[in-house]
């Protein structure tokens, strides 16, 4: 049962749900670029952890190599909140365009093709670009020292400073 509460718990990591609108949406233009998935799109989840719809499906729950790994789809304009991971995390962008942020850093726009890393204990979020959605492979390891700490939602105003380079 600890293996299966593990593993739910990188579930929790990536879900979502939230029909926040985006207030941005209005004035960007429409981008249709499609967006094609390797693996489920999975399940939806909570909204406290996430602003707009994500999407995540578990891939790995490893307690030997104390590592989770999975998928998170993010539709546009839908992120994280803020959060730290534990043991650190990497991401691998298998398709569409997205953001990802270390606390103190500007936006880094994510593509499909590129991996990011986080470390430790560092305040982050990431989610998809404003009208272009996210495929993501999520990989966090050391998950004996936990998988993620949630903190408060990435408000529009941070969401949009991506806008403003
Ligand atoms: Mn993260």
């Amino acid at each position: 049962m600890k293996e299966l509460s593990l593993f739910f718990l990188g579930g929790l990591l990536m879900i979502v749900s939230c029909y926040q609108q985006q207030e941005t949406s209005e004035t960007t233009k429409k981008n249709t670029q499609k967006v094609s998935a390797i693996f489920p799109k999975g399940n939806k989840g909570s909204d406290q952890f996430f602003t707009g719809n994500a999407y995540n499906y578990g891939l790995v729950m490893d307690t030997t190599l104390t590592t989770i790994a999975g998928n998170v789809y993010f539709e546009p304009g839908a992120r994280s909140n803020w959060h730290t991971h534990p043991g650190g995390q990497i991401l691998i962008i298998t398709d569409g365009v997205g953001y990802h942020q270390i606390e103190g850093e500007p936006i880094q726009i994510i593509n499909k093709g590129d991996a990011v890393t986080c470390p430790p204990n560092t305040r982050h979020w990431h989610g998809a670009s404003h009208d272009v959605a996210l495929q993501q492979l999520y990989i966090v390891p050391n998950i004996e020292k936990g998988v993620v700490d949630w903190m408060e939602a990435v408000t529009n105003e941070q969401y949009d400073q991506v806008l403003n380079k």
